[in-house]
């Protein structure tokens, strides 16, 4: 569901020109890309292209060489921004994300508002339930992550960036480690969040899901975005030979 923004008023994200490399790789080289508030984007593009890349830097998790991103209408990647405040404004989840083994589920989640945001144990505890039981794993909340499968950690981790009150989440191949028959009861709880109007950023390699879930797919090649397109023309009437050739290498 996309929100479209009042006339003037700022996309939720917006990249200009980001360029990253590692070393001598160039990886992202002159990446446009915005982001409308209530938008979910599909990232997708053969591996290495830069997808994860892409995402941290969004996260100020990798320095840049070049280009800004901006969030509303603060540009993160200027000097002294403060990657605490960013990170309490865009969650992310990632393939193996770690959950604190020592602590339980219910601290685990409580982590992040209690020390970064200081919020009250009791006021942050009622929302964990409530988030909990919004993923189907209330009764799990006193368990350890030793206890839990794949899919149930993923669903948890979905909680911990929830609780921040992110406006913008983006999803790293959240599915990628699961046995397949965790798949679904993770991508329902991605599928959910898009419906409730969260905007997101989703790279995933689950086609299908892009299809049902994504206001627009985003292609990356060779460290630029090859195509942008809804779903629809994406799939059945790619208009670039880049992602005819990568719609090819899929099956
Ligand atoms: P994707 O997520 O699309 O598979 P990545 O963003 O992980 O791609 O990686 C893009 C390119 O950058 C790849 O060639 C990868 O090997 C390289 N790369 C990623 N992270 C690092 C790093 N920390 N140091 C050096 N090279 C990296
Ligand atoms: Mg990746």
């Amino acid at each position: 569901m996309t929100v479209p923004s009042a006339p003037g008023s700022a996309p939720l994200l917006t990249i200009e020109g980001l360029r990253k490399s590692y070393g001598d790789l160039l990886v992202l080289d002159g990446i446009d890309l915005t982001v409308e508030r209530g938008q979910v984007l599909a990232v997708v593009g053969p591996s290495g292209c830069g997808k994860s890349t892409l995402l941290r830097c969004v996260n100020g998790l990798e320095a840049t060489q070049g280009g800004t991103i901006r969030l509303g209408t603060q540009t993160i990647t200027d000097p002294g921004t403060s990657w605490s405040r960013v990170r309490q404004r865009v969650g992310m989840v990632f393939q193996d994300y770690e959950l604190f083994s020592h602590l339980t589920v219910l601290d685990n989640i409580l982590l992040a508002p209690r020390a970064v945001q200081r919020r009250r144990r009791s006021e942050a505890a009622a929302e964990a339930e409530e988030l909990l039981r919004r993923v189907g794993l209330h009764d799990k909340r006193d368990a350890y992550p030793r206890q839990l499968s794949g899919g149930q950690k993923q669903r948890i981790a979905i909680v911990r960036s929830l609780i921040l009150h992110p406006e913008l989440m983006l999803f790293d191949e959240v599915t990628a480690a699961l046995d397949p028959e965790m798949v679904r009861e993770v991508l329902d709880v991605v599928a959910e969040l898009a419906a409730d109007g969260m905007t997101m950023l989703i790279v995933t390699h689950e086609m299908a899901f892009a299809r049902a879930v994504a206001d627009q797919v985003v292609l990356l090649d060779a460290g630029r975005v090859a195509e942008r397109a809804e779903p629809e023309q994406f799939f059945t009437r790619p208009r670039s030979e880049r992602a005819r050739a990568f719609l090819a290498s899929l099956d």
